[in-house]
């Protein structure tokens, strides 16, 4: 590849109860501009007051991606002009932000890679724009909706490490499982996280890339710019500085200014906010609450369990699944359970675009499954059909088996079945006498047919052979 550098910047909204800087519900609301006030508005003379939580849950990020947790910051003011900010300037941190000079390691297929996190920072989120009757460059006008207007940011900074779209794939889900982990991030919620790339091919200038939103995108739009860049340069031109904003519907990305710098943007600290000191007791305090993170998990699961890399990771996509993983795996055979939750149960999930947590799936059903299938009662076929019915309905698992009948047939039951498979094909036992073996096979369907599942086909074609050879 083409020598090429990338470094991602990825705001995580925050699932907070009330917003950043006041007391408004931190929430979608039905109707546009109810969850405002005179601070989330910008009237003048209303004062920001610091939600708490947000710098706790700032320094519970930095401290897992390593970073410096700084004993000061503040807040500055961000100067711009644009309808979704009606004080004319974003509330963020610049000069000192919560946390500086991480690293977080990932996976890019088997290979390692360290990338260096430059910061982590709080910031708010501006309001919404919906402009009516085509974009922003051609509708006939726009409305501003402020409910988003003050939900709380985490900004997480990297240096540009990237040398590939892959690269920065893999780092992007690898942060959202952790900020998952973390209790920050949840992809089923309405909160959401939204990435801008600073590319640059072979040492020239960089583009930044905005409004990358989700983990799945990165690499669509990055691939489009790289791409794009070469063009460029191919026809002998220069690649400028500025700014691009990626477009879902199309996948390309599209100009949208001359890329201001910092500068411009005239940073002021913000005299409204008073300095916030986080303290050793508090850094301290946070670090020793974090979690097991995904990385940790891997490593202990794999001497745990001694179960393969790619089931491991499969495992621990997510927190939740992971921990009703080990609860189960006390009860049962811990490589029935882990081949059951990363096959059939991922196979239905993903049928069904739901995650573990959002399927709604409970640890008793999960349990009565599991019992049936290492006490050998229900048929592969059977279970399998089982568990989609209990994640697409309201269904007790209990109930279903009882009104489908899914359980395995007892041994008297498969007898008639075969007896009865036997009576009416002669045809085929005669061509199975007479020395052509594969006509049991035949038969041996006819038994599962008969059974509806619920035989299955081993022992069906042990009884069949048992009556032809008598
Ligand atoms: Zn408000
Ligand atoms: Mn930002």
């Amino acid at each position: 590849m083409t020598d090429v550098k990338i470094g991602l910047e990825t705001h995580v909204q925050l699932d907070t109860e009330t917003k950043l800087f006041c007391g408004c519900p931190n929430e979608e609301a039905d109707e546009p501009n109810t969850h405002v006030c005179e601070t989330c508005l910008g009237h003048p003379g209303s004062k920001p007051r610091l939600n708490e939580e947000v710098v706790n849950q700032a320094v519970k990020a930095s401290e897992a991606l390593d970073c410096e947790v700084n004993e000061d910051v503040f807040f500055s003011r961000k100067t711009y002009f644009y309808p979704d900010m009606s004080k004319n300037y974003q509330i963020t941190q610049y000069e000192i932000p919560v946390g500086e000079d991480g690293e977080k390691q990932i996976k890019v297929g088997d290979e390692k890679k360290e990338v260096g996190i430059k910061r982590i920072h709080i910031e708010e989120d501006p309001a919404k724009m919906k402009h009516v009757g085509g974009n922003v460059s051609d509708s006939d006008y726009s409305k501003v909706d402020y409910n988003r207007a003050g939900t709380p940011l985490i900004e997480i900074v990297t240096d540009p490490d990237f040398r590939s779209p892959k690269e920065a794939r893999a780092y992007l889900q690898q942060l959202a499982q952790m900020m998952q982990y973390l209790g920050l991030y949840r992809p089923e919620s309405d909160f959401s996280i939204k990435t801008d790339a600073n590319v640059s091919i072979e040492g020239g200038e960089r583009v930044e890339v905005k409004n990358i939103t989700g983990t799945k995108d990165i690499e669509k739009a990055l691939n489009y710019e790289i791409s794009r860049q070469k063009q460029w340069k191919k026809r002998g031109r220069e690649v400028e500085q500025h700014t691009r904003s990626f477009n879902q519907g199309t996948g390309a990305t599209e100009a949208m200014r001359e890329k201001e710098t910092e500068e411009d943007y005239g940073y002021i600290f913000d005299p409204d906010l008073t300095r916030q000191e986080l303290d050793e007791e508090l850094r301290t305090r946070i670090k020793e609450s974090l979690p097991e993170l995904p990385q940790e998990k891997f490593e202990r699961f794999k001497e745990e369990y001694g179960l393969k890399d790619k089931l491991v990771e499969s495992l621990i996509t997510e927190a939740s699944l992971a921990e009703d993983f080990e609860e189960l795996a006390e009860e049962f055979n811990s490589s029935l359970v882990a081949s059951w939750m990363s096959g059939d149960l991922k196979k239905v999930l993903n049928y069904n675009e739901l995650t573990y947590s959002e399927s709604g799936l409970d640890f008793e059903s999960i349990q009565y499954m599991l019992d049936l299938i290492s006490e050998e009662k229900i048929s592969d076929r059977n279970a399998e059909m089982l568990l989609r019915e209990v994640v697409g309905e309201e269904r007790r698992p209990e109930e279903i088996v009882e009104e489908e009948d899914l359980l395995k047939a007892d041994e008297s039951e498969i007898d008639s079945f075969v007896e009865a498979a036997i009576d009416e094909n002669r045809d085929a036992v005669e061509d199975f006498e007479s020395g052509e073996e594969e006509a049991i096979n035949f038969l041996v369907g006819q038994v599962m047919q008969k059974s509806q599942g619920k035989a299955d086909p081993k022992t069906a074609r042990e009884k069949i052979l048992e009556v032809l050879e008598d």
